[in-house]
């Protein structure tokens, strides 16, 4: 076919689904791109022309894509390869086809290493944040698909390298975009190279059997055809083999044999009506003997990606299982295209106006088929995407980060050595200052020096990631240690005398070790140099203490109770026996025994929490939670509240649980509720209550009633729940 045969065919292709494409300027295109790669050969010989045209007819073909799109795979790789620029093609064509054409080139600047899974993850979603426009990575992939069908010519490093690529970031795209038929020859196509041998076996072996399976094939779909013909369902039944990459994954992971593999054959049964769907599963059940525990019904619940299908495996006349796939054909386009088929409808919709910048992510992940539940969560979280952005260092390894992260995050994120070190930082080779924001795709290098003087306080302003704020807040507390005791010992003096406790009562050796216990410190300086970094609070630490020689006091009371004469001669003292003070649920008050605990309902504290006590009337002591609204300084100040506040502390012997309540904020999705369960099981937490509100923005609010053991556990259930996809914030509802 000559190259001008190959361009009529393109248009032939465009005018079978979009008779009204903009036929003029494709030619225009095609005859730009044609002119500026002129001279320019592929590895095969063939002018080079060749290769934009078939990525533009892939285009046409599977996706369906509008004009532009046309254009700009015409155009992709004029920016990159020839002399035309970006202006041009914005005036000769469009802003968007040059904008089409400027992202494909960009995805294309970026360099592969094989990298662990995190990386290729990082890699993918990377890819996808960059193409803001859905086009641009729909196109990138035709690219990919048409370098693939020809990598014959390319050298066996390269073939490996490109191969390996493709499985690891394309053929995942593809799959995420709902793309099925492209994955396949994707994961079949670098399958060939990556294993060349393996590849060999299965395709050999599916072409001796060539004969044996296009007769069970034919049979098979003529069975089916002639049945539903007679009883006038309108219909269409597809059948299709298991591609080999798929076969190959299953022989070699599950050691399988060829004839071993249940779905083999699948066909497929696309009809008008969602009841002919029914009827149809009726009649294959007539026909075939169905295999117990393989029918699902994804029409009556579809999947949580909204795929809509009756799945059902039956064993065929030979003995041969093969799965069948029963939907409309509206069910079908969804299913089969992907975000495609959403684009064919919904010309020149995305990328600006209503439609939001992640809609087509959502839309997307409606039309994936064959994904599980897992799966499914798994991609949501792209739509996170914009929270985040993804640079590389200039080795290639990419590092994700918060949105707005600057130089001073990424350096952070290397190593804190190189943030602590770091005097300047270049992004795409160019100076920037240390507050400039990074975008998708930047480079970023960090200038270092021995002779830095480390990180500036107002680093910490200016970092958006917390893990660079809390390493430049352990700087200051390695750094400045000396300073950090001063300043802490100053505040702590201070609130000791403010409670009038002597200092000479912490320094007492008898007492010490137990206090330093209570506030979790080795040695009284860093006690101090906690308090002076901001770590600790002086307050806080008074407060423990406070409760623990008040503990000690007792103590003695009771030692000295206990002593007695022995045999009431002797000056000897027998040692006492240790009476643990005891406590009501737990709850020490400080000056009164045995007194009536409660737990008030507005804050709901478990043990570890920081506690004060409000003596109710003829109620014992309510407990509060120190940051409960209800006992805030100024409440306690308030008419009628003096003399009423107490101090209280957790004894050592807690009861088992503790009734409290937690409040997640998250985005509405299905399966939710099932894994914020999940969590509960998993951590041992009993749960008494869940109610699930949600709002018309499509936000939920869950209350949780909970009973946990003390505030680790706790803790523990909040930092699992807020890992759970599409959860927002987790918190403990006060006052
Ligand atoms: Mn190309």
């Amino acid at each position: 076919m000559t190259i001008q045969e190959q361009y009529e065919q393109l248009e032939a292709t465009i005018r079978a689904y979009n008779p009204g494409a903009d036929f003029e300027q494709i030619r225009a295109a095609f005859t730009f791109a044609e002119q500026h790669h002129r001279g320019q050969t592929r590895k095969s010989g063939e002018p080079y022309i060749i290769h934009p045209l078939a990525v533009a007819q892939i285009v046409a073909v599977e996706l369906k894509l509008d004009s532009e799109s046309i254009e700009a795979a015409l155009l992709h790789d004029c920016i990159e390869d020839t002399n035309a620029t970006h202006d041009q093609i914005s005036k000769l064509f469009s802003p968007t086809v040059a904008s089409l054409v400027e992202g494909v080139s960009k995805l294309t600047r970026i360099q592969y290493a094989t990298k662990e899974d995190e990386q290729m993850e990082n890699l993918r979603k990377m890819l996808i944040a960059m193409s803001k426009d859905i086009r641009v990575i729909l196109i990138k992939i035709a690219d990919r698909l048409h370098n693939m069908r020809t990598m014959e010519y390319q050298t066996p490093e390269k073939q490996k390298q490109k191969s390996l690529e493709t499985m690891e970031i394309y053929a995942p795209i593809a799959h995420r975009l709902g793309m099925q038929r492209i994955k396949w020859e994707l994961e079949d196509l670098s399958l060939k190279y990556l294993d060349p041998i393996g590849y060999q076996e299965i395709v050999s072996q599916l072409d001796g059997k060539k004969q044996e399976y296009d007769a069970f094939m034919a049979k098979t779909r003529q069975q089916i055809d002639q049945r539903l013909g007679e009883l006038s369902i309108e219909h269409e039944v597809y059948g299709r083999m298991k591609h080999p990459y798929s076969i190959y994954r299953k022989m070699f992971n599950q050691n399988k044999q060829l004839d071993e593999i249940f779905d083999l054959f699948a066909f497929r049964v696309v009809v008008g009506t969602v009841s002919d769907c029914y009827n149809v599963l009726g009649v294959i059940h007539d026909l075939y003997k169905p295999i117990l525990g393989r029918f699902k019904d994804y029409i009556g619940t579809p999947k949580p990606n909204g795929y809509q299908s009756l799945h059902t495996t039956v064993l065929g006349t030979d003995g041969i299982p093969f799965e069948v796939q029963i939907r409309t054909r509206e069910m079908h386009e969804v299913a089969e295209y992907g975000v495609a088929a959403h684009w064919k409808y919904k010309q020149g919709g995305i990328g600006g106006g209503t439609e939001g910048r992640y809609e087509w992510v959502r839309r997307l992940l409606e039309n994936q088929e064959g994904a599980d539940a897992e799966e499914y969560i798994h991609s949501l979280k792209i739509d996170m995407f914009s929270d985040e952005v993804f640079v590389f260092t200039p080795n290639g390894d990419v590092q994700n980060l918060p949105a707005g992260a600057t130089p001073i995050d990424f350096a952070y994120a290397i190593h804190s050595a190189v943030g602590n070190h770091m005097v300047g930082a270049k992004v795409n080779g160019r100076i920037v200052t240390l507050d400039s924001v990074l975008k998708n795709g930047d480079i970023v290098e960090i200038i270092t020096s021995k002779a830095a003087k480390g990180p500036s306080r107002d680093w910490m302003k200016i970092a958006k990631s917390s893990e660079a704020r809390s390493k430049i807040r352990q700087w200051f507390k390695k750094e400045k240690k000396e300073e950090n005791i001063a300043t802490g010992r100053a505040s702590f003096e201070a609130e000791l005398k403010h409670c009038g406790i002597p200092m000479k009562d912490v320094l007492d050796s008898e007492n010490l070790p137990g206090l330093l216990k209570r506030v979790s410190y080795s040695t009284l300086d860093d006690l101090y140099a906690a308090i002076g970094y901001g770590g600790f609070t002086a307050q806080k630490a008074v407060n423990r203490m406070q409760g623990e020689l008040g503990r000690i006091a007792r103590q003695h009371q009771a030692d000295k109770a206990a002593v007695v004469p022995i045999d009431g001669q002797s000056d000897e003292v027998r040692p006492a026996v240790p009476k643990t003070t005891k406590s009501e649920r737990g709850i020490i008050v400080e000056g009164l025994n045995n007194c009536l605990v409660k737990f008030s309902k507005c804050c709901t504290p478990v043990p570890g929490d920081e506690i004060v006590g409000f003596i109710t009337r003829g109620y014992g002591v309510s407990v509060h939670r120190a940051d409960c609204p209800n006992a805030s300084p100024e409440r306690r100040a308030g008419p009628g509240q003096e003399g009423r506040w107490i101090r209280v502390s957790w004894g050592t012997d807690t009861d088992e649980s503790y009734h409290t309540s937690l409040e997640v904020v998250c985005k509405d999705r299905n399966n939710l509720v099932l894994d914020i369960s999940a969590v509960l099981s998993s951590t041992n937490t009993r749960v008494s209550a869940l109610n699930l509100r949600t709002s018309e923005d499509q936000f939920a609010i869950l209350h949780l009633e909970i009973d946990v053991r003390d505030s680790r556990q706790l803790q523990d259930v909040m930092k699992k729940i807020m890992q759970i996809s599409g959860v927002l914030k987790v918190t403990r509802p006060a006052g």
